[in-house]
Order: structure tokens, then C-alpha cells, then sequence
């Protein structure tokens, strides 16, 4: 077991079909692909071990495919890192996993080097990726046994670090191959049609797609852009068929505006997988009316990549509320539940810790044995999620422990808030969070930014939410800004929200 195979046999079997694209353009059969990753191959174990961890920093480019195909290949570690992070935190990574290569964008290599050289944690070789240099690192194809330990570290994932500092998730082949078999199994149709545009950055969510495309002789569409322009995507459409993409929530929105905007919708687009971060109702709603039954969510974690539960597209026909709030059931091949502090599980309607287990959870976290003994217990993940199961085994997330508010001794879950708020036309985003209060422990706060051209009157706003939610969990307090600190990911940083309220008796 070793995700490379799933490369080899697909090369074998459709060796003239394209398998990478940059926008509208070929750049490799899925024989060339086979043969540039075993090249690379070739390239690693001369010069490193088996189990070495390969950091790639790059914007969204079609070396990304033949650089993770090739480390499998090598039976190295892919470990890749967000384009966008500050190059401190690129550093900090490759110091963390104690990488022997990083394979780096041309547009990033100056300032990683001077940021690597300053710090003696991070010293590993520099590789530029593309150009002449690295046509040269190209030379025979890596002719030894690829190695198919299903334990072998495959995929050391950085978490996004939304709540605190990113962690090393380890994912071996068997993760990613049980990851990729849930994925066929459970979310979409992938066969030789289908393509891949990787709208999202491939070293998270669109990345993790890419093994069960390639196994299904499917293309690796990259935008010229290198990232995410709903212009450009909706053009991307119309040249490759049956797409499929990996969106965070935020892309949805953005792609709807711009359909709205241009009268333009895409062609040939058949799913968009969201998730990574909470989807409002609305939200949902509005973008089902103009692309109608494309949608499939996702909820998963670093720990358990992509995979926990999924609302699958049909459940996106059924358009109940409850249904569309919720994150579905769990995925195939995997055990979830809802527990109280003592670890029993909770009745539905319940809120509880969601927890889970399955081939698809990580080993343990990089280098750090206290982080991993407080999330994986007894063989089961702790998320740090907040949920409850319905009757039917539907998963409504409420929110993470440690932004679960509790005011007067009741909990009260943000995104219920947000949810009612975001109701109202005159916001446009929205983040709850509890202040610290000498009478009632914390206070509900409401962080909003209005829509444009909109002021929202706070005594209307409370109005809003007398119809909507109890009377307990109304927000005490508004504060009206004109954005929200949000990571690289477009997840709200609730934890530097809170650092930055402005003290109550202000
Ligand atoms: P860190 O663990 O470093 O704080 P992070 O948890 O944001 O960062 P990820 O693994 O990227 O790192 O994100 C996983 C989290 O994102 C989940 O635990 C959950 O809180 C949230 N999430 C994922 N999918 C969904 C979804 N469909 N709806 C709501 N929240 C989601």
C-alpha cells in the first residue's frame, strides 16, 4: 500500500490520457506524469532516506502533482505548507518536521532563504521549483522497488492553527488510502471525465483530492492564477469536463456573487465539496438557487483528514433546515460519536464531544506526545468538536470547545448566534464571542461587519434576535467593524477576536 500505485496503475491503464493541466493546457499524460514523479524518485533516494520528510511551499502549481507522486515514490513524507503563511511560520514548520528538502515557489525562495538562514532549526536543501534547475534534477527514473509499508508516514499535515499553534498531523498511506476510498465511496462521481480544478490551496483540502482523481484516470486542472479567482474558475469550467473542486466555505460565497454579478454560471461544473469551516443555512441556500444540486459538505479535521461526517448531495434535494444545518452522518469506514466528560455517549438532541475512529485517523501528532496523548484516547480521536446526533444519525456541529461561551453558569454555542444574525440584511459577517463579565462569568459579544451601504442600529438588531433565539443567548454587546482577523485558510480567529475587545467599561 502505497499511493503511488495508484498513479502506476493508472498510468498503465490510460497512459495517453492528459493528467495535468495549467488552465486550459495540457502539460502531461498520466505515462509522463508516472515518469517525472519516478524521476524525482530517483532524484530523492540518492541523496535521503526512506521515511524523510519533503516540505513543499508553494502557491498552487502542476509540479505539485509530480512532487507528491515522486516522494511517495521515494517513500518519503510529503509535508506541505501554505503559500500564504509568513515565512517565520514556513520556517518554524520546516525547523518542526525536521525536513531533509523543501521544494519552494520561485516567488517565495528569496525570503524563506534569508528567514531559514537566520534560524539554525530550518537547515535542509532549497530546491527552486520549475525552471532550468530543477529540469536538471530530472535525470533517469527511479528503477528500485517502491515500498508499500501501509504504516509509512505518507502526509505530515500542519493543522491551520485556528486555535492555537499548527500541529503535525501523521498520515500514513493507509490514512490517505482510507481517506481516498471514502471519498469514491462516499461524495462523488470520478471516473476518466472528471476533473479536478484546484481552486483551493493544494497543500490542504484540494491536495488531499488528488489521490482518488489519479486513481480514476480523472485531470489535475491548476489555474494559471495559482489560487482561486471565481472569474477564472468559471472559465475553467467551460474548457474541462465534469469538474469537481474542493471549496472552503468563503469560495462558495465568492463564486455565487460572482455568478450573480456576471449572469455567468459555470459549465460542466458537477460538485463542489465544501467544508473546512462552518456553512451558514443562508448561505447555502441562496448559492443551491443559482448552481443548483452540485453541493456535497465535508467535516472533517488534520487528525482525520477530510473524513468525519458528509452531507451528501442528495441530502442537499431535501433542503430542510435541519438537514442543511447540519453536517451529515459519518463517512464510510469510520465510527462517530458524541460523548459526554466521561466519555459515554450522549442521547440524541445531546451535545456533546464529537469523537471518532477509523483506518482514516492519524497516528499522532509530529514531536509531540502530549498533544497527541490529550487527542487520541483509548483509539479514538478527540476532535475538540461540540455536536449532537439527531434521530437519524445527522451531525449538527455546535462549535469547538474552547469558543463555547457560558454566561450565568448556561452554555450558550456562538454559531447559533451567528446564525440568527446573519439572518438579518444588514449584516454581512458575523462573529460571536464571549468576554469575560464580573457578574455572569462571560458575556455574549457580537463582532459584525454590516453590508455595504447598510447600518446596523444595535436595538434592531436585538429586536432580530428576540424573534429568532432564546432571550439568554441575545449578545450584550455589539461592536461594529469593517473586517474579521481571519488565518490564511479564511477561518475567523476567534482567539485574536477576543484579545482585541475593547475592555467593557470603555
Ligand atoms: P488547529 O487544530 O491548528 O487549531 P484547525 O482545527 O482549523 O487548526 P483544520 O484541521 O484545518 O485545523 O480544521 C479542522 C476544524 O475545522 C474542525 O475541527 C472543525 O472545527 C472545523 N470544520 C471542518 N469542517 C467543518 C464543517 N463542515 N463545518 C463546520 N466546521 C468545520
Amino acid at each position: 500500500m502505497n499511493i503511488f500505485h495508484l498513479l502506476d496503475q493508472t498510468a498503465r491503464r490510460f497512459p495517453d490520457l492528459g493528467a495535468v493541466y495549467t488552465g486550459s493546457m495540457e502539460v502531461a499524460t498520466f505515462a509522463a506524469l508516472r515518469s517525472r514523479a519516478l524521476r524525482i524518485a530517483a532524484f530523492l533516494r540518492d541523496r535521503f532516506a526512506p521515511g524523510e520528510r519533503i516540505v513543499i511551499v508553494t502557491e498552487n502549481c502542476p509540479e505539485y502533482v509530480e512532487l507528491f507522486f515522486g516522494i511517495w515514490a521515494a517513500e518519503m513524507a510529503v509535508t506541505p505548507v501554505n503559500a500564504k503563511l509568513h515565512p517565520k511560520e514556513m520556517v518554524q514548520i520546516l525547523g518542526d518536521s525536521g525536513a531533509a528538502a523543501a521544494f519552494v515557489s520561485p516567488k517565495i525562495i528569496d525570503r524563506l532563504r534569508s528567514e531559514a538562514a537566520a534560524s539554525q532549526a530550518a537547515d535542509c536543501l532549497l530546491q527552486v521549483i520549475g525552471g532550468d534547475g530543477y529540469e536538471t534534477l530530472l535525470g533517469e527514473e527511479w528503477d528500485g522497488e517502491v515500498g508499500s509499508d501501509p504504516n509509512a508516514l505518507a502526509w505530515l499535515f500542519y493543522t491551520s492553527g485556528t486555535t492555537g499553534r499548527s500541529k503535525g498531523a501523521m498520515l500514513s498511506h493507509r490514512n490517505i488510502m482510507a481517506m481516498t476510498i471514502a471519498h469514491l465511496a462516499d461524495m462523488e462521481v470520478v471516473d476518466e471525465n472528471a476533473s479536478l480544478v484546484h481552486a483551493a490551496p493544494m497543500s490542504h483540502g484540494s491536495g488531499l483530492y488528488l489521490p482518488a482523481y489519479v486513481a480514476r484516470g480523472a485531470r489535475q486542472v491548476v489555474p494559471a492564477s495559482g489560487g482561486f479567482d471565481p472569474a477564472e474558475f468559471t472559465d475553467l469550467c467551460s474548457a474541462h469536463p465534469g469538474v469537481g473542486a474542493f471549496f472552503a466555505p468563503t469560495m462558495v460565497q465568492r463564486l455565487r456573487l460572482e455568478a450573480q454579478r456576471s449572469g455567468r454560471t459555470p459549465q460542466n461544473l458537477r460538485t463542489i465539496v465544501y467544508g473546512g469551516g462552518p456553512m451558514y443555512l443562508e448561505e447555502i441556500r441562496k448559492s443551491l438557487d443559482v448552481f443548483g444540486q452540485v453541493f456535497m459538505q465535508i467535516y472533517g479535521q488534520g487528525e482525520s483528514p477530510m473524513t468525519i461526517t458528509g452531507l451528501r448531495r442528495t441530502d442537499h434535494l431535501t433542503g430542510d433546515d435541519a438537514t442543511l444545518a447540519s453536517v451529515g452522518y459519518a463517512r464510510s469506514g469510520l465510527e462517530v460519536r458524541v460523548v459526554d466528560q466521561d466519555m459515554k455517549p450522549v442521547p440524541p438532541g445531546e451535545i456533546g464531544e464529537v469523537i471518532c475512529r477509523g483506518d482514516v485517523v492519524m497516528s499522532g501528532y509530529w514531536n509531540n506526545p502530549d498533544a497527541t496523548a490529550a487527542a487520541l484516547r483509548d483509539g479514538w480521536l478527540y476532535t475538540g468538536d461540540m455536536g449532537s446526533f439527531d434521530e437519524r444519525g445527522y451531525l449538527t456541529l455546535r462549535d469547538r470547545s474552547k469558543d463555547v461561551i457560558i454566561s450565568g453558569g448556561t452554555n450558550i454555542y456562538p454559531r447559533e448566534v451567528e446564525e440568527a444574525l446573519l439572518r438579518h440584511p444588514a449584516v454581512s459577517e458575523v462573529c460571536v464571542v464571549g468576554q469575560e463579565h464580573p457578574e455572569w462569568g462571560e458575556i455574549v459579544v457580537a463582532v459584525i461587519v454590516p453590508a455595504d451601504g447598510q447600518t446596523a442600529e444595535e436595538r434592531e438588531l436585538d429586536a432580530h434576535c428576540v424573534e429568532h433565539i432564546a432571550r439568554f443567548k441575545r449578545p450584550k454587546r455589539y461592536l461594529f467593524v469593517e473586517s474579521l482577523p481571519k488565518s490564511n485558510y479564511g477561518k475567523v480567529l476567534k482567539r485574536e477576536l477576543r484579545l482585541q475587545l475593547p475592555p467593557l467599561d470603555d
